[in-house]
């Protein structure tokens, strides 16, 4: 996916870095792929793209580049207090110490501060990536000392080409696909690539538009979705296996203590959040149901509908309830998934708002 002008601005960069980027682009746009190759670029010295530190640095497993993602939903302030004493540190092997932090927009706004206490620490050596969705979580104060770099959208047609190709879909399979995702190429993606992605999908509308429900009916639902939640990590656990035998092959002997070490705790990290993803996308599905229910309820063409590939569904079960239900029912959902945000037990958080259907 190619951004010219990003990489054009990120060139330069690699050249004389300055402290803290912030991309910003809505998901899916490629933030992750350029900050691991700006940091390739930034400890391997000919910045080529193809040795065998850029190879590391782009994995996240080299020992001057760090990865961080969220725990759960967010992400605990000791990690970036940890995070932020790591970054006083000399670099190990390169010229630079990189950080990137994923989904930085998921930082609340009370764990800033110990952020913005590091990108304060005038060490040149350090180069902070943050990437977001937007500018509005942050602190002005963490704004002001970021360079931005705007990610554009991707157009309807390049994400309907890469779809195409890349998983070998017809255009109107691609088309649905994008549509139903609400152009979120990522959530796209998903779809086309795991087929547990459109059960949890179906599992929602299910859910949404099941009538009579009863509460060992909701019950049994919510234990499916858990379900799912344990599935994929039990998935998550295989395939991070295979990639450290792969690891151990191409590598060969040297400094295979130090990638492990890092490769398992990045792991251990992932594994602890991948359950908490599932519920999410499946609140997020689930509230983009009652959006469409709201819609139906209120009299909208069936055709304008998000999950209009299940607008019969849709339609039929939409008057059951008064619009205002359906509407309360969106804002549980956003609630729900805040809750899953400040790390509440994910199973009852899903279980007491499917109750609500009962
Ligand atoms: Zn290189």
């Amino acid at each position: 996916m190619g951004h010219p002008r990003v990489a054009a601005i990120l060139r330069g960069a690699a050249r004389h870095p300055t402290g803290t980027y912030l991309f910003v682009g809505s998901p899916g746009v490629g933030k992750r792929n350029a900050a691991r190759i700006f940091a390739a670029a930034l400890v391997c010295p000919q910045a080529c793209g193809e040795c065998n530190t850029c190879r590391r640095a782009m994995a996240g497993l080299h020992p001057d580049v760090t990865i961080l993602q969220p725990e759960g939903y967010t992400f605990p302030v000791e990690v970036l207090r940890a995070t932020a004493q790591a970054a006083s540190q000399s670099p190990i092997e390169a010229s630079h110490r990189v950080f990137i932090i994923q989904e930085a927009d998921r930082i609340p706004e009370r764990s800033q501060n110990a952020l913005l206490k590091a990108l304060e620490e005038p060490n040149r050596s350090v180069v902070w990536i943050l990437l977001a969705h937007g500018v509005q979580p942050f602190l002005p104060t963490i704004l002001s000392r970021c360079q931005i770099v705007d990610f554009p959208p991707i157009a309807e047609e390049g994400m309907l080409a890469l779809l195409q190709t890349r998983y070998d879909l017809g255009i109107d399979e691609a088309r649905r696909l994008v549509r139903i995702s609400r152009g979120d190429l990522n959530a796209a993606v998903r779809l086309a690539a795991d087929p547990g992605t459109s059960v949890i999908r179906e599992k929602a509308l299910e859910v949404a538009t099941g009538r009579e429900l009863s509460v060992l009916d909701v019950l049994n639902a919510a234990d499916v979705v858990k379900g799912y939640a344990t599935a994929a990590r039990d998935q998550l656990e295989n395939k991070q296996a295979e990639e450290l035998s792969r690891l151990e092959e191409i590598s060969g002997k040297q400094g295979q203590g130090v990638w492990k070490k890092k490769l398992a705790d990045r792991n251990k990290r992932t594994l602890r959040r991948v359950e908490t993803e599932v519920l999410i996308d499946f609140l997020s599905w689930l509230g983009a149901a009652f959006r469409d229910l709201a819609a139906a309820s209120a009299g909208a063409d069936p055709a304008s509908l998000i999950a209009y590939d299940h607008a019969d569904r849709l339609t039929e079960a939409a008057p059951d309830r008064q619009t205002r239900f359906w509407v309360d029912m969106i804002e549980h959902c956003l609630n729900a998934q805040l809750a899953l945000g400040n790390n509440a037990n994910a199973s009852l958080v899903v279980e007491s708002l499917l109750l609500r259907l009962a």
